[in-house]
């Protein structure tokens, strides 16, 4: 695969765009992501939540690809959080992934009203300690969460997968995770496939290069350094979207696409989700 891989703080590579399963049901997940795997993808991003778990690690195996060269994301719902419930729920996906490993645990959502992310955390190093993950890290944390942990565990997230699309480029976030070390993931890369993708910028500057305006979008992603998991369960559509590292945005089309951000969630606020 020529996917570019980036380096994670534990020295863990993890490839620059990988393959999202959200509200892929568990009987088509076999199928898209056997479908990804043979277009080149080696990195599957799913969680508990998703209920896609087992059809994703059937398609792993049908894949007689080797494990290692896999790259395997799945998350902790928010309901099991806390230490000994963090632990029962990481076997529990394991087991319907059919793997002894995950390369990369995330905690799905801070919920800051329950506030058991610490605790949680803890348990998180014990998994990572135990090599049952790779490397561990945290979805949808604002930049003071992300302190948090910091500060009273003083271990630090690998990476945190939030919203980031060009209608939310989240500059805050971005800034805090440079100043630590802990990789950005971009979730909803392109915006869900609705408006984003219907703006003339994208389409002037996907003229001009030939190129859809969602590989535009996803090749701004990769050229600012975020980690990206499209979604789509169509082939042609799973082909193109693993098709943008034969060409390069420049300057001016970074400054354009720079400028479309209107700070537009599509997704729930991290500080209110339970
Ligand atoms: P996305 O931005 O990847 O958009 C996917 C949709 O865009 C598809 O369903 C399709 O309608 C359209 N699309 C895909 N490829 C296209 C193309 N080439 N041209 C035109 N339209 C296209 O949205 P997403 O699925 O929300 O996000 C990607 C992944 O991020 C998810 O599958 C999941 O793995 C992850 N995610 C994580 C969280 C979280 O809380 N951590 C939340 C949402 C999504």
């Amino acid at each position: 695969s020529n996917v570019p891989t980036i380096t994670l703080h534990n020295g863990v590579a993890m490839p620059q765009l990988g393959f999202g399963v959200w509200q892929v049901p568990d009987d088509e997940a076999a199928d898209a992501v056997g479908t990804a795997l043979q277009a080149g993808y080696r990195s599957i991003d799913t969680a508990a939540i998703y209920e896609n778990e087992k059809g994703t690690g059937q398609a792993i195996a049908a894949s007689g690809l080797p494990r290692e060269d896999l790259f395997v994301t799945t998350k902790l719902w928010n309901r099991e959080q806390g230490y000994d419930s963090t632990l029962r729920a990481f076997d529990a996906s394991l087991e319907r992934l059919g793997l002894d490993y995950v390369d990369l645990y995330l905690i799905h959502w801070p919920v800051p009203e329950q506030d058991k992310y610490v605790d949680t955390w803890k348990a998180f190093q014990k998994i990572a300690a135990d090599g049952r993950a790779k490397a561990v890290g945290v979805s949808n944390f604002q930049p003071a969460h992300l302190q948090r942990l910091i500060d009273e565990t003083g271990a630090v997230p690998a990476v945190n997968q939030i919203e980031l699309h060009p209608h939310l480029q989240q500059p805050l976030p971005r800034a805090f995770h440079a100043d630590h070390g802990i990789a950005t993931e971009a979730w909803s890369p392109l915006g869900q496939g609705k408006d984003l993708l219907k703006e003339p910028t994208l389409a002037a500057i996907a003229d001009k290069h030939g190129k859809t305006p969602a590989q535009v979008v996803l090749r701004w992603h990769l050229q600012i350094g975020n980690v990206v998991i499209p979604k789509s369960v169509t082939p042609s559509r799973i082909k193109e979207n693993i098709d943008v590292f034969g060409f390069e945005l420049d300057a001016g089309d970074l400054e354009r696409i720079a400028s479309l951000n209107t700070d537009t969630r599509l997704g729930a606020d991290p500080d209110e989700m339970n």
